[in-house]
């Protein structure tokens, strides 16, 4: 459910079988989303919002209904950028080095660049597009390596280096941009 709320814009109202009480947390787009217990009816859901509403004001960043709606966008047409481009970088890539993986999934999680589950699907963020070519590269790299290791030992850096020499440079300068969207 959606409420729509003058001051704090759309906010999510999620229902789940695992909550027992009502919290509060921003989703990736800066809107405030609220996690609640299935059985919660919905005017309870708006009536606990109104009645934490400066508690929220002051502990938590919504962002304004305008900069949500901005980053909407934005996230759209990163990821139609990324569908022009990952899965293809990717295949180009894995063909190069010789891997093989299942599928390529694009993401916008908020906390990482890519993961390698061990049905050899590889996930991107979108927010790849946003980070240079050789950095973004390293990440593909990364992703595929763990086709074979799944782990970060010794073994696994090895075979990252064979692909890309400068790894270690790349992932430093990744720490400066940030996954989120
Ligand atoms: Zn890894």
């Amino acid at each position: 459910m959606i409420i729509k709320d003058k001051e704090f814009g759309e906010v999510i109202v999620r229902k789940s079988p695992l909550s027992r009480s009502i919290k509060f947390s921003i989703s990736t787009s800066g809107r405030l989303q609220m996690s609640v217990p299935s059985s919660t009816p919905d005017f309870f859901a708006k009536r606990f919002l109104s009645l934490n509403r400066k508690t929220i004001r002051e502990k938590l960043p919504v962002k304004d209904p305008g900069t949500q709606k901005a980053r909407d966008y934005q996230k759209k047409q990163l990821m139609k950028k990324a569908k022009e481009y990952l899965p293809y970088r990717l295949e180009y890539l894995a063909k190069l080095y010789g891997y093989k993986y299942e599928k390529c999934r694009l993401t916008h999680a908020n906390t990482r660049w890519g993961s390698c589950s061990s049905n050899k699907t590889i996930s991107l963020n979108i927010g790849l597009m946003k980070v240079p070519e050789p950095l973004r590269d390293y990440v593909i790299v990364h992703e595929l390596a763990h086709l074979n290791h799944m782990d970060h030992s010794p073994a696994f850096w090895a075979e990252v280096g064979e692909h890309d020499k400068n790894y270690r440079e790349h992932r430093r300068k990744l720490k400066a941009f940030s996954p989120g969207v």
